[in-house]
């Protein structure tokens, strides 16, 4: 068994039917077929072992996760999900848990409709990057640049869960289950993402914890925000922390792959019929504000200050 054996047993893993792939995996590249009329949204990610995953991490839940990220990234810029590349470097060759994470990949390709078009496969330390591709409309893509003071800050889903499992995670505590899946199986929101083009002025999803990832669509529309920490929206494992070890999960724990958007107040009232029709919570949690930066603020008025506000990498 070696890496073209690997490759192969992909290989027949595979549908062969995206019309729009002009050749698939088994040359030096891939070919695709692009329409005239769309852009191309490329975005790749990466989850290295004991950074963003361990061994309590099951190889279809890694595979799973892998891809999710990647797609949530599209489902920000309001992209369609059509291709992904796999790169997988692993230490041994592992037949078993190669098959199972490649499994847990495939399962959310399929459930997405996105195509594997290639990747690479080979040994180091264990490490993986999903390269996604979508299209959207020329100059439709939704990005960070487009808030203006009084656009309402919207959120998808709930925050804090995936943190709260990776805190019990860690101490070793007994897990709820919701929060489990919400740290090993996010849903990238592709739907949402695809409905929001043409009504949000920004658009991000939430990686590293709202507060950082609001801050950079504050940052980079050149204004502030205000959120009201009492409207985060939160499953009942949340609502059984104190409120400040809630706030600090829900605000800086990350991981949550819902997103974060931004609307004119106009558009408030179509949040309620593209609720009921994606079946998503939506939640207006603030007000985009002139100045700078993003303050938390408590039911009494009091802003919420906390240790660290999200999560970045060459600072631990
Ligand atoms: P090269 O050495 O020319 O880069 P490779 O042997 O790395 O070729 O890859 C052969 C083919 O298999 C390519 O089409 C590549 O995209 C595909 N491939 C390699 N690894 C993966 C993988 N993990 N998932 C999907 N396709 C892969
Ligand atoms: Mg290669």
């Amino acid at each position: 068994m070696g890496e073209f054996q690997l490759i192969e047993w992909i290989r027949q893993q595979l549908d062969e039917d995206d019309p729009d792939l002009s050749l698939g995996i088994g040359d030096d590249a891939a070919v695709l077929n692009l329409p005239a009329d769309r852009e191309l949204v490329i975005t790749t990610d990466t989850l290295n072992s004991e950074v963003h995953f361990n061994s309590e991490t099951s190889p279809p839940d890694l595979g799973y996760k892998a891809l999710a990220v990647s797609l949530s990234d599209l489902a920000a810029m309001g992209a369609r999900p059509k291709w992904v590349l796999l790169s997988v470097s692993m230490p041994a060759e592992d037949r078993l848990w190669f098959e199972a994470f490649v499994r847990g990949f495939l399962e959310l390709a399929s459930n997405i409709g996105v195509t594997l078009i290639g990747g690479d496969t080979c040994s180091g330390v264990l490490s993986v990057t999903v390269t996604a591709l979508g299209l959207v409309r020329p100059g439709q893509a939704l990005t960070r640049t487009g808030a203006r003071a009084g656009d309402l800050v919207v959120v998808s889903g709930h925050l804090g869960d995936a943190a709260l499992a990776l805190f019990e995670q860690q101490g070793g505590e007994t897990r709820d289950e919701i929060c489990f899946q919400a740290l090993h199986r996010p849903v990238p929101r592709i739907a949402l993402g695809l409905s929001l083009v043409g009504k949000a002025t920004s658009c991000i999803d939430i990686s590293d914890g709202l507060w950082a990832d609001l801050g950079h669509i504050a940052q980079q529309s050149g204004c502030g925000a205000i959120i009201e920490v009492a409207r985060l929206p939160a499953g009942s494992a949340l609502y059984e922390q104190q409120e400040s070890k809630r706030w600090q999960l829900q605000l800086t724990g990350g991981e949550d792959y819902e997103l974060c958007f931004t609307i004119p107040p106009q558009q408030k009232s179509s949040l309620q019929e593209l609720s009921t029709e994606l079946e998503i919570e939506l939640t207006v949690i603030g007000k985009i504000v002139a100045g700078r930066g993003v303050q938390c603020v408590r039911p009494n008025g009091q802003l919420v200050e906390l240790e660290h506000r999200g999560y970045k990498h060459f600072e631990h």
